[in-house]
C-alpha cells in the first residue's frame, strides 16, 4: 500500500509541475488504482507480485471507497457555493461616507446639477407644509432625488377621498396620519435621506422656529389661512417659499423670495378671497392627475434652487391649464407697501 500512496504522491507532484489539469491527475492515479485492484483480484494469493503490493481485495476496496466518498463529498460542496454566489448574496454596501454615486448616478450626469449639486442637494433641508395632494410628489421627489433633510408637517390623516389624487398614501393606510404614511413611502424610496414628520397643524407660536430650521419652504396647503401664514413666516425667516395651488383643471406655482427683491405671496394676493369665491377642492372637484403635475413642478423647483440650475420662478408665475392642454407664464411685482415683506 505503500508504494500506491507513494505514487499517487508522485503523481500529484509531477503534474502539478507540469501543470497537468486535476481531473488528469486523478485519472492516473485511479488507473493506477484499478490495476492494482486487478492484480489482487486475478492473480491467486501469495503470489508474489500481489505480496509485494500488500494488503487484501477488501482492504484495497475500502480505501478506494473512502477516497470515492471525500470526491464526491467535494463536489457537492462546490455545486452548493456555486449556487450562493454572486446572485443570491445581497449586494456589497458602499464604504461608508462614499456618496451613492450609483442611485444619482443620473444626477451627476447632467452638467447643471453633477457631483457638487447632487452634494448640495444631500446637504439642503426641505420643509413641506402639507402632505396631501400638491405634497404627494413633492414629498415623494425630493426623497427620490436625495434631499438630505426632508421636514413635513400636516395634522390630517389618510381618507379615502384623498385617494383619488393624493399618490404617497394608500388604501391599507387610511386613517393614519397622513406625515407618517408619506414617512413610509419616502423612506421606502430612498432609506438615505432624513424625514422629519410633524404631525400637527402649522401655527403663528411654533411657525418661525420651525422655519429656521430648514432652508427652502414648499407651501402644498390648501386654505388660505395657513397660506398667509407660511408667507409671514417665511418673510420674516428669510426662507425662499415654493407655493402651488389648484382648483379643478388648473395649477398655479411661484417661488416667493423678497429677500432677492421679487415679490411676496401677499404681493400678488394681497387678501384672501371672500369666502365661498374660492371654493375648496372639496366643493369645486380638482382632476386627480393635476397635483401631480404642479407638485412634481414644486420639487423641480426646489432642486434649481438648491442646486442654483437654470431660471427659477422668482418674480414669475406659471400657470398649467390642464383642461386645454396650455401654459403660461405671467410676470408678477411686488406690490408698494405691502404689509408683509414692505413693497
Ligand atoms: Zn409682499
Amino acid at each position: 500500500m505503500l508504494f500506491f500512496l507513494t505514487a499517487a504522491a508522485a503523481i500529484w507532484a509531477l503534474g502539478w509541475y507540469l501543470r497537468t489539469p486535476a481531473s488528469a491527475r486523478f485519472i492516473l492515479i485511479g488507473l493506477v488504482y484499478l490495476s492494482i485492484l486487478a492484480v489482487q483480484v486475478v492473480l491467486p494469493e501469495g503470489n508474489a507480485l500481489r505480496r509485494a503490493l500488500g494488503g487484501s481485495p477488501g482492504e484495497w476496496l475500502t480505501l478506494g471507497g473512502l477516497v470515492a466518498l471525500g470526491l464526491v463529498y467535494a463536489q457537492v460542496l462546490k455545486r452548493l457555493r456555486a449556487r450562493v454566489r454572486p446572485e443570491n448574496l445581497p449586494p456589497a454596501p458602499p464604504p461608508p461616507g462614499a456618496p451613492d454615486v450609483m442611485r444619482y448616478a443620473r444626477h451627476i450626469t447632467l452638467r447643471e446639477i453633477g457631483g457638487p449639486g447632487q452634494k448640495a442637494l444631500g446637504e439642503a433641508r426641505v420643509l413641506v407644509v402639507g402632505a396631501g395632494g400638491l405634497g404627494s410628489p413633492a414629498l415623494q421627489y425630493l426623497a427620490a432625488a436625495g434631499a438630505g433633510t426632508i421636514g413635513l408637517i400636516d395634522d390630517d390623516v389618510v381618507e379615502v377621498t384623498n385617494l383619488q389624487r393624493q399618490v404617497i398614501h394608500t388604501d391599507g393606510r387610511i386613517g393614519m396620519p397622513k406625515v407618517f404614511s408619506a414617512e413610509k413611502a419616502m423612506t421606502a424610496q430612498n432609506p438615505h435621506v432624513v424625514v422629519r414628520p410633524y404631525n400637527r397643524r402649522l401655527t403663528g407660536e411654533i411657525a418661525a422656529d420651525l422655519f429656521t430650521d430648514y432652508d427652502l419652504i414648499l407651501d402644498g396647503t390648501d386654505n388660505f389661512e395657513t397660506r398667509y401664514l407660511v408667507n409671514r413666516t417665511a418673510v420674516a425667516t428669510g426662507r425662499p417659499l415654493i407655493a402651488a395651488a389648484l382648483s379643478q383643471w388648473e395649477g398655479q406655482i411661484s417661488t416667493y423670495a423678497p429677500k432677492d427683491g421679487t415679490p411676496c405671496y401677499a404681493c400678488v394676493f394681497p387678501e384672501a378671497p371672500a369666502p365661498g369665491l374660492a371654493p375648496t377642492c372639496a366643493e369645486a372637484g380638482v382632476l386627480g392627475p393635476l397635483p401631480g403635475v404642479v407638485g412634481a413642478m414644486m420639487a423641480v423647483e426646489a432642486v434649481k434652487e438648491i442646486v442654483g440650475a437654470g431660471e427659477g420662478l422668482r418674480g414669475r408665475m406659471l400657470i398649467y391649464d390642464a383642461l386645454h392642454g396650455e401654459s403660461r407664464t405671467i410676470s408678477l411685482k411686488r406690490r408698494p407697501g405691502c404689509p408683509v415683506c414692505g413693497g
